[in-house]
This record gives structure tokens, sequence and C-alpha cells, in this order.
């Protein structure tokens, strides 16, 4: 052995993770890079690099002697403390991945994934799903064979959803889906029989120069330290970091939309709070920046919904609104702002849903998936499946494949098992949020007055200073005593009985 004793030895695996959060950093700037600014021609360059960075990213997660430090390591648990376990642990399962499946069988998925994500973008512009068919047959097949190498003890689709969510299974999300539905079709049902909330004066004419200086200003009250962090525009928003002192957050401009802007920095500058207030010694090491995807989305949607559609935020982002388009919010109120920001229709697409049936569209992927992976569902069929259950759950008739089971990317990528986490993440919020207004009794005074430190208080010291030292299940039981999705349903209940006058 090569490391005399455990102090060293855990020197030498930080040394590793610094190594590779470099490399991800490098990666990290090309892609934001590349997605925002970067000039038209410059596209073949940035594929070689990146091609050469992953090459010796792939070769460093895979170096025998980083094998050897994490099997030592954990043969040797119990003298390590709980953080440096947690980064045993995280490491460890990489590895296992790693040792699990065949080396060849691993690079000829990474070549498909990326020939698939071709194919699925020329099958959406074209609305042919017969096109995109045989690729995601053969992503199934993989994702099987996937899920038998991680765990054969499991049932194929709880492997997967292990991946994503440690001990997350398909009993826990019927249960869980099973209650969003009696809970939210009937909400849904007596909406439809209510005149429609008015959100036209946010739909009027926004330039976009105002807009982004807008944009800034919620940052700014967000909390957002703007030495560390930028705002860029994409087509499809999204938020990526590198380190506690460097964070990217995208948007979105409409002219015709303002709110679809505004909503989309709330959501993206909440996952930029959570990564960036990991605690500093994590900087560079697998702990730093949430762990899960469900915890990332329950914070992303705290500060969007929970916090962003409230009626005591209403007022000051109204203000604000105000500053920078004086003219197109004459003579709106704080409640108009909180009805227009909160209109509910069952509608397409997911990315674009409300709050109330933004879970529905992920419980359609979780059916289709389960049967994909249960071998009760063929490929060739997925359309008219999703289809049917659009109408069933939603009551919308899907036109074309382009609008429906072609919208989004994620299967294309190879990841079966993903699409549940968002749904979880906005459920996690709404029990987070019960907790908060007992241990922040005056929460929503300071909401109103435009103050959300003491949310980000709350949410700091008990979630995101942790980074990844915890996972979901124990973070729940840690801040709630256990998952309960009763709180999500109790919420949306609360709130769209209010707003439609039920
Ligand atoms: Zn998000």
């Amino acid at each position: 052995m090569k490391y005399e004793n455990i102090k060293d030895t855990m020197n030498a695996l930080r040394e590793f993770q610094f190594k590779q959060a470099a490399i991800r950093h490098a990666m990290g700037v090309l892609e934001y890079d590349g997605e925002t600014v970067a000039p038209k021609d410059s596209a073949d360059g940035r594929a070689r690099t990146m091609g050469y960075l992953s090459e010796l990213s792939y070769k460093m997660t895979t170096d025998p002697e980083l094998f050897e430090l994490v099997y030592s390591l954990d043969g040797r648990k119990d003298e390590l403390d709980t953080e440096e376990k947690r980064m045993v642990e995280i490491i460890k399962k990489d590895c296992d991945l790693m040792t699990k499946i065949p080396m060849e069988e691993y690079v000829q998925f990474s070549e498909l994934c990326s020939k698939a994500g071709n194919v699925w973008k020329e099958a959406k512009n074209t609305s042919d799903f017969a096109l995109f068919a045989p690729y995601l047959e053969k992503i199934v097949e993989f994702d099987k064979k996937l899920a038998a190498y991680i765990n054969p003890e499991m049932k194929p689709y709880n492997a997967l959803l292990d991946m994503y969510e440690d001990g997350l299974t398909m009993d826990t999300l019927d249960a869980f889906f099973g209650k969003l539905r009696t809970g939210i079709v009937p909400l849904i049902e007596a909406i439809s029989k209510k005149p429609q909330l008015d959100d036209s004066f946010t739909k009027t004419n926004f330039p976009i120069p105002a807009q982004r200086e807008m944009s800034l200003e919620v940052m700014k009250t967000m909390g957002l330290n703007m030495d560390r962090i930028i705002l860029g525009e994409v087509e499809h928003p999204f938020t990526t970091g590198f380190n506690l002192c460097d964070e990217r957050i995208t948007t979105h401009f409409h002219e015709d939309d303002m709110l679809s802007n505004l909503f989309s920095v709330l959501h993206e500058g909440g996952h930029a709070i959570y990564d960036m207030g990991s605690k500093p010694e994590y900087d560079y090491t697998v702990l730093c920046g949430g762990y899960a995807m469900s915890i990332h989305e329950s914070q992303s949607r705290f500060y969007e919904n929970i916090i962003g559609r409230s009626k005591a935020f209403a007022g000051p982002l109204l203000e604000i609104c105000r500053k920078y388009f004086p003219l197109q919010f004459e003579g709106v109120t704080a409640e108009m702002f909180w009805k227009a920001a909160n209109k509910a229709q069952p509608s397409l697409i997911r990315t674009e849903a409300d709050e109330l049936t933004y879970s529905l569209h992920v419980m359609v992927r979780y059916e289709i998936e389960k049967m994909l992976i249960g071998g009760t569902l063929q490929v060739k069929d997925v359309p008219e499946t999703w289809n049917r259950l659009y109408k069933e759950y939603l009551g919308v008739d899907v036109p074309d494949d382009r609008q429906g089971c072609l919208q989004d990317s994620h299967w294309s990528g190879g990841s079966l098992g993903y699409f549940p986490s968002y749904a979880l993440g906005s459920a996690y919020g709404a029990q987070f949020l019960s907790i908060m207004e007992k241990d922040v009794p005056d929460m929503w005074e300071k909401v109103a007055g435009g103050d959300l430190s003491p949310v980000t208080g709350w949410l700091h010291d008990k979630i995101h200073v942790y980074g990844s030292l915890y996972k979901p299940g124990e973070l729940m039981d840690q801040i709630c005593g256990g998952f309960d999705p009763q709180y999500y349903i109790d919420y949306l209940t609360k709130k769209y009985t209010e707003l439609y006058e039920l």
C-alpha cells in the first residue's frame, strides 16, 4: 500500500476530487460558453477540445489508483468522520457502477446516446416518432441490462430509480402519484367550471433590455451575491456552477410574455442559492452543491412557486416589475398580479405547465417508463399510450408527437428513472414550508416586505450548508420526520381554492 496512514489516503482522495472538479470546471465553462455567447462556427473546435477533456475525465474516473484508495478507505470506514465517510460513499457508488458495467458496453452506450440525441432533435422537429423509435428501443434494452448489473436482486425499474434517488421505489411512487392524482384532478375539474384568471396584462410588450435589468434586480432581491453569479441567455434555461464563487444561471426573454423570464430567474436562482450555500470547506469535493435532483428541484421550486407565486410576494415583485415597465403595469394591483402568475390550465408541454398541473405531466412519464422497463409496453406503442394518459390525467388531446412524447430530451440521453425527482421536489418543498412557518412565524410578513432573508436563512441552515452530506431520505427525516405527500396536496388545495374561489 502506497499510503502509510489513513490521513494520507484521505488526502490522496481529496486530491483526486480536486482534479476531477477542475476538469469539470473547464468542461462546464466551455459548455456554458457554447450555449450562450460563443460564435456560430466555434462548435467543431469546442467538440474537439471537449473530446480530449472527456477522455481525461474518463481516465481519471477509471484510474485503478482511485479504486484502490476508495476500497481501502471503505474497509476502514470506522476510522473516518461523517464527512469523510460520505465522500467515500459517494465516490464508491460511481466506482461500483464502473466495475459492474463491462467497459465496451459502457462505451457503446455513450455512443448510442450521443447519436440518439441528434436523431431525437430531428424526430422532434419533424414530429416523426418512427425515426426515434429504434434508438429508444436500444436505450430501453441497455437500461434493463444496466439495472441487472447494478442490482440483480431488485426489480429493474427500482434499480434505475435508486440510481437517481437512493432508496426510491415504485411502491413509494405509486402511492405518491396515486395520492397526487386523487388530490389534483378534482381541483382541475372545479377550476374548469370557474371564470379563468386574467393574465393578459403580462402578455403585452416588454422590451428585452428592460427585462434584463429587471432580472438582475430580482436576483439581488433573492439575496444572490452578484460578484459570484451571472445571468446568460439561452433557448431552454438551466443553471451550472463550477465552484462556490462562480455560478451561472440562464433565462429566455419573450417580448410578449414577461412572466416566463421572471419565473425562470426565480427558479434558476433557487438552484444557484442551493449550490452556493455549501460549507466553504466542501468546495472542490463531491460534497459541494446538492446531491439529488429532487432536493435541487425542491429548492428551485421553493423560490419559483412557494415564494415567487405567493400572495405575500406579489406586492414586492410587482413593485420591481413596475419600476421597469410603468406603463404596462398601470392600474395593476398586487392581487391582480398574484392571480395572473397563478393561472392554471391543463396543457401539453411539461416545462410550460403551471404549478397545479405540473406533477401530472411527470406522472405520465413515470407510468410509461415503468411499463417500458417492466416489459409491458413496447416502444412502438409509446405515442398511443402517451396520448391516452394525457387525455385521462389532464383532459387534453395531443395533436402530434412533437408536442407529445417527443417533447423531452431525457430518454434520448438514456435517463429513464429521472423524471419522478421533479414531482418529488415540489412535494418536498411544500412539506419544508409547513416546518418553516412554525420555525419562523413572521416569515410571510417579511416576504410581504420584500425581505427573503428569513426564508433563505432557514433553507441555508437546514439544507444548503450540508451540500451532498445527506441523502434525500435522511434530510426529509431530519427536517420533517419523514416524507408525507399530504402536505403538498393541502398546500395546492388551499392555494387554488383561494385563487379561484372554489
Ligand atoms: Zn430546475
